[in-house]
C-alpha cells in the first residue's frame, strides 16, 4: 500500500486533497477497512519527512478555506504537539524504555495472553482482525488505534508497554512521541486519571457493522505513575552554524534535505561536499522492527538520499553497519570538518545521535543539527494540554507565511 518514495507521498497527498475538508472533518472518525479513502494514509511519510508538515498543510490551505479544512491541519498539528510535549518531558521517555527493559528481563514477553494478543489469537474478532491488518500492512485508522490500545490495556489487562511496543515495531509511521504519548493518554496517564473506554457500539458504529465485539471491559482504571519532572523547555540549535567542508547525513526522521536545507540558508551548496544516510529501525524496539517496517524505512533513507545527492550535486551514499564507525570512515574520507543532520527529536535517533557527536568530537569533526522553523516555533507551546496549543495554530501559521 505504502511505496516508501516522496514522489508516492505526493501522490498521496494530491489524492486525498480534494476531501481534505469538511468530508475529512464529517467522515474521519469511521475505519471502512484497509481500502478507506476518508483519511489520507499520509502518516508514514510525513513521519519520515518524506513530505513535511508544511507543504502539506500548504497544499491543503491552498484548496480549502482554513474554515473547512480547520479538522485536518490540526490533526497534523497533533502530530507535532506530541513531539513538542515530548521534548520537553524526556523522562517519559526514558522510563518506557526502562520499563520495557524491565518486562523483558522479567520474561513477561512470552506470557501466554500477550503471545495470544500478537499473534491475533485472542477470540475477541476486531483485536485479531486488527492484529494481523497491523502486520501486514504497517498501518491502522486512528480509531482503531484507540480501541485497540483501549482493549489491551482494559480487557486484555496486558502492560500498555507492550502494546506500544508491538505498534512501535509494526506501524510505518511508527513515532517514539506520538506511539508513546497516545498509549498513555488511553491508560489514563498522560491526561491524569483521564481513560479511554472502547465500546462494542462504538466500534460497530464506526466500522459500519464490520465487528461487534464481545466481552470488553465495561470499566477502566486510569493507570498510575510517580511524578514526572517539570517540563524543561525546548533546547535552542545553532543550526548550521559551521565552517569549512560539511557532509550532510540523513536519518529517519527527516528525510527532505532540500526543504530543509532551504530554511537554512547558512549551510549552502559551496560547503556542502557529500551527503550520506544511516537508518536504524531496528533501534526502536529490544525485539527490533517487522520486515515491512525495515523495508518501508530503508528504501525512504535511499530516496531521501538521492534526491538529496542529485539535488546538491554531491555524491550519495547509504551506510550501513556498525553506525559511529562507519560514520567516522565516511567523514574522513570525504575529509569533513563538520557534519550537519537534521534535529532528531526524544527518541532512538537522538540517542544514535548523541553516540555520534563524542565520536565525532574525538576526531575533531563538529556535528551540527539543523531544526525545522515549524518545529522550532510550534513545540514551546506544548508545554501543557493540546487545547491551549490549539489555540496558537492561527499564529503559528502566519509565522509560516501560511
Ligand atoms: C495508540 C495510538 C498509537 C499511535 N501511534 C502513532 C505513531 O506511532 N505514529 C503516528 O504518526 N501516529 C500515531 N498515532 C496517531 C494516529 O493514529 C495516526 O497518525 C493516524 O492514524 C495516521 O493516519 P493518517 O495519515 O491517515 O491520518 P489522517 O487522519 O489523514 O491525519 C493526517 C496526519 O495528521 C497526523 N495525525 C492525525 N491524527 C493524529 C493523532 N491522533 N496523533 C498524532 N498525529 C496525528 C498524522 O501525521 C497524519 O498523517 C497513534 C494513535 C494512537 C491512538
Amino acid at each position: 500500500m505504502f511505496t516508501p518514495t516522496r514522489a508516492a507521498g505526493l501522490e498521496f497527498l494530491a489524492d486525498f486533497l480534494p476531501r481534505a475538508g469538511r468530508d475529512y472533518a464529517r467522515d474521519r472518525n469511521h475505519d471502512h477497512g484497509p481500502s478507506r479513502t476518508n483519511v489520507s494514509g499520509l502518516s508514514p511519510y510525513l513521519r519520515h519527512r518524506l513530505v513535511a508538515e508544511r507543504e502539506v498543510v500548504a497544499v491543503v490551505l491552498q484548496q480549502h478555506p482554513l474554515g473547512s479544512c480547520e479538522k485536518f491541519v490540526q490533526e497534523v498539528f497533533w502530530r507535532t504537539y506530541w513531539k513538542g510535549w515530548l521534548e520537553q518531558r524526556p523522562e517519559v521517555w526514558r522510563r518506557y524504555r526502562r520499563d520495557l527493559a524491565e518486562l523483558e528481563l522479567l520474561g513477561d514477553y512470552p506470557s501466554a495472553d500477550y503471545e495470544a494478543a500478537i499473534a491475533g489469537r485472542t477470540g475477541i474478532d476486531a483485536m485479531d482482525a486488527w492484529v494481523h491488518e497491523l502486520i501486514d500492512t504497517g498501518y491502522l485508522h486512528n480509531h482503531t488505534r484507540m480501541w485497540f490500545a483501549s482493549m489491551w490495556i482494559f480487557t486484555l489487562d496486558l502492560p500498555w508497554q507492550l502494546g506500544a511496543d508491538f505498534f512501535y515495531r509494526h506501524l510505518l509511521d511508527g513515532d517514539a512521541a506520538s506511539n508513546t504519548l497516545s498509549w498513555r493518554w488511553v491508560a489514563g496517564l498522560q491526561t491524569a486519571g483521564k481513560t479511554y473506554l472502547a465500546t462494542a457500539s462504538n466500534i460497530a458504529r464506526y466500522t459500519d457493522g464490520r465487528f461487534s465485539p464481545v466481552g470488553l471491559a465495561t470499566s477502566d482504571r486510569a493507570l498510575v505513575e510517580d511524578p514526572l519532572p517539570s517540563p524543561q523547555g525546548i533546547a535552542p540549535v545553532e543550526s548550521a552554524a559551521v565552517g569549512g567542508r560539511v557532509g550532510l547525513l540523513l536519518h529517519e526522521e527527516d528525510l527532505d534535505a532540500v526543504s530543509l536545507l532551504d530554511e537554512h540558508p547558512g549551510l549552502d551548496a559551496q560547503r556542502l561536499v557529500a551527503v550520506a544516510g544511516y537508518a536504524d529501525p531496528d533501534a526502536r524496539s529490544p525485539l527490533g522492527a517487522s520486515h515491512a517496517v525495515r523495508r518501508f524505512t530503508t528504501s525512504a533513507l535511499e530516496d531521501g538520499v538521492a534526491r538529496a545527492s542529485a539535488h546538491f550535486g554531491q555524491p550519495g551514499r547509504v551506510l550501513q553497519d556498525a553506525f559511529s564507525s562507519t560514520v567516522l570512515e565516511w567523514a574522513a574520507s570525504e575529509g569533513l570538518d563538520a557534519v550537519a543532520v537534521p534535529y532528531a527529536p526524544v527518541g532512538p535517533v537522538e540517542e544514535r545521535m548523541l553516540a555520534l557527536q563524542a565520536a565525532l568530537a574525538s576526531e575533531g569533526v563538529a556535528l551540527t543539527s539543523v531544526r525545522r522553523r515549524w518545529d522550532t516555533l510550534a513545540w514551546p507551546h506544548a508545554a501543557r494540554g493540546f487545547f491551549p496549543f490549539r489555540e496558537q495554530i492561527p499564529g503559528l501559521l502566519r509565522q509560516q507565511g501560511l
